[in-house]
């Protein structure tokens, strides 16, 4: 009682000083009587910067109010609360918001801003990150949903383990890629990130918290994975760990072939004794940078040598690989990797080597994203376009889209990934829609653009490579997909559609959890 009567007048007072947006109406004042009050901000600042992301390109989706829990049980006050209402307000998880169209972003709700059980970690309830081992499991780490991957790194390297299937950046939650797949260069191999989860905890859309495996509430579990944040808030993740190698052979090689290079590519993926650990790939053009964002690798005499060729062949492909090793293979390592790499088909001289530490190769796009920083570059629009096109789609995609649209339209603005996985790492009863085909590629096309302007231009573009798909049946599907109307979603998931639909109504019935993906809201 005297707290609501004591927070009205106080938010009031900082309204009208223009400190606190005016109460939303679709939050009731009850809220204030809940033990969560003191964490919930209305705070202008707390309430713009919430409703930021990466890509953004959506903007102005503001909520009502932040969460900033310092326990799980918070989090579970408020969707109960809301749950219980007879108008519930929407509830978005958010990890590190590197979501590109306001996947993490909920209108008139409320965000939680899952970073901050990492600030409150003493607290008994929260994880963080924990290193067990047991007969059945081998070593594990169970992680909170809030913790990025790189801290998941530094701790679990403090055993001599690590995750084996990772992203290419390392400054996402593990919650956030958990409701998408992540995916990398190791992905072939290990599978997606979805793949090596044993057990999570989840705060349901009816505020329960539920802990869930392959065999114990199921449909739970594998909905969550890849289920776009639309089941429940990841809480805890109990993540596969295996020992960490020390270092690392990077190698990249240059194509001017696109069917040598995807050959040579499959190839790689195919070898199963003693093969390579992350296998990837991009397009170079003559207005991508040779050395971009995503790592730097060529050095200033190599990049002239590339410069030329690349004036001559107007796109290039870079095949990149890294096989791991530690001291008991130091000695070998060499010797594997040239048996590996023995009759590919790359340009002759146009091989280039790095010998790095483990954790240097993992974490290669972080120097990239600090050099952006520092010049005002990383903050800006990002257009980008995630896509998994089946084997025999992917030479009339090139032909298509890389050469007939990107080429020729001379409109690229970043790195553009394409590398091959296998559907057999992926288990279809989790959420992910990937093609039928047994092996697809990952093609990112991951453009900055300089403002709003160049944003839009890239945007139709990729507008313009998403209809050519669907008008000639390439069977594509979208990777951190995207789509404005339920049609396109129902689409999406194809025969995926019913139970993705069902296990909403099952754990998130009134349709609370994260709107900004835009499937039932
Ligand atoms: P957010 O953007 O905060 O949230 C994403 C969605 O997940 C939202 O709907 C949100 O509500 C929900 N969510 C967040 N936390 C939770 C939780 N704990 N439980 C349930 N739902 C939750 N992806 C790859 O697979 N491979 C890559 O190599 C890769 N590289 C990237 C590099 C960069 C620079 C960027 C910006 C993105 C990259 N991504 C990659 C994409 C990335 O995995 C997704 O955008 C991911 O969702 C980002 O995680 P986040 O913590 O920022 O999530």
């Amino acid at each position: 009682g005297y707290n609501l009567i004591i927070f009205f007048i106080i938010s009031h007072l900082m309204s009208i000083l223009g400190k606190l947006n005016p109460w939303n109406p679709s939050i009731p004042y009850e809220i204030l009587s809940l033990n969560i009050s003191s964490k919930l901000s209305t705070n202008s600042h707390a309430i713009k910067e919430s409703s930021k992301d990466f890509g953004k390109i959506i903007q102005e989706i503001l909520p009502a109010a932040v969460l900033y829990p310092s326990c799980v049980n918070d989090i579970i006050d408020l969707i109960q609360f809301s749950h219980d209402l007879s108008v519930p307000f929407h509830v978005a998880a958010k990890g590190h918001g590197h979501s590109i169209r306001g996947q993490a972003m909920a209108k008139n709700g409320v965000i939680v801003e899952m970073s901050s059980l990492n600030n409150n970690i003493n607290n008994n309830e929260n994880c963080g990150v924990r290193v067990s081992w047991d007969s059945g499991l081998g070593f594990y780490a169970d992680v909170g949903g809030e913790q990025l991957w790189i801290d998941v790194l530094r701790s679990t390297l403090e055993y001599g383990l690590a995750p084996v299937s990772w992203t290419d950046y390392l400054y996402l939650t593990v919650g956030g890629t958990l409701s998408n797949a992540g995916i990398s260069g190791q992905t072939f191999r290990y599978g997606p990130q979805i793949s090596n989860v044993h057990e999570m905890d989840v705060i349901t859309g009816k505020g329960e918290l539920v802990t869930c495996s392959k065999d114990m509430n199921s449909e739970l579990f594998f909905g969550v994975l890849g289920g776009l944040g639309q089941f429940g808030i990841i809480t805890r993740a109990r993540i596969v760990l295996d020992k960490a190698p020390t270092r690392v052979k990077w190698v990249r090689m240059l194509y001017d072939d696109f069917s040598k290079f995807t050959k040579d590519q499959e190839h790689l993926i195919s070898i199963h004794h003693n093969g390579l650990d992350y296998v990837e790939g991009s397009l170079m053009m003559e207005q991508s940078s040779l050395n971009n964002w995503r790592s730097s690798f060529f050095s200033p005499s190599n990049q002239t040598e590339i410069a030329s060729l690349l004036s001559k062949n107007k796109i290039m492909y870079c095949l990149e690989i890294v096989k791991y090793y530690d001291d008991q293979n130091a000695n070998t390592i060499d010797e594997e990797l040239k048996k590996l790499v023995k009759g590919l088909k790359y340009l002759g001289g146009f091989m280039f080597k790095k010998d790095v530490s483990f954790v240097e190769f993992l974490n290669r796009v972080r120097s990239g994203e600090l050099e952006l920083q520092s010049k005002g570059k990383w903050d800006v629009p990002h257009p980008w376009l995630n896509l998994f096109v089946p084997k025999s789609s992917i030479m009339h995609f090139h032909a298509a889209v890389f050469v007939d649209i990107i080429l020729r339209q001379n409109k690229t603005a970043g790195p553009i990934l394409v590398y091959p996985t296998s559907r057999k790492r992926w288990d279809d009863r989790m959420s992910t829609m990937i093609p039928e085909e047994e092996t697809f590629y990952c093609v990112g096309l991951l453009h900055s653009s300089s403002g709003y302007k160049e944003c839009k231009i890239l945007d139709n573009q990729n507008e313009e490579i998403l209809n050519y798909c669907d008008k000639v049946g390439l069977n594509i599907k979208q990777y951190l997909p995207h789509y404005k109307t339920k049609e396109d979603w129902i689409k999406h998931f194809g025969k995926k559609w019913n139970i993705f639909q069902q296990r909403k109504d099952l754990f998130d019935p009134k349709m609370i959890l994260s709107p900004g993906q835009r499937i039932f809201n």
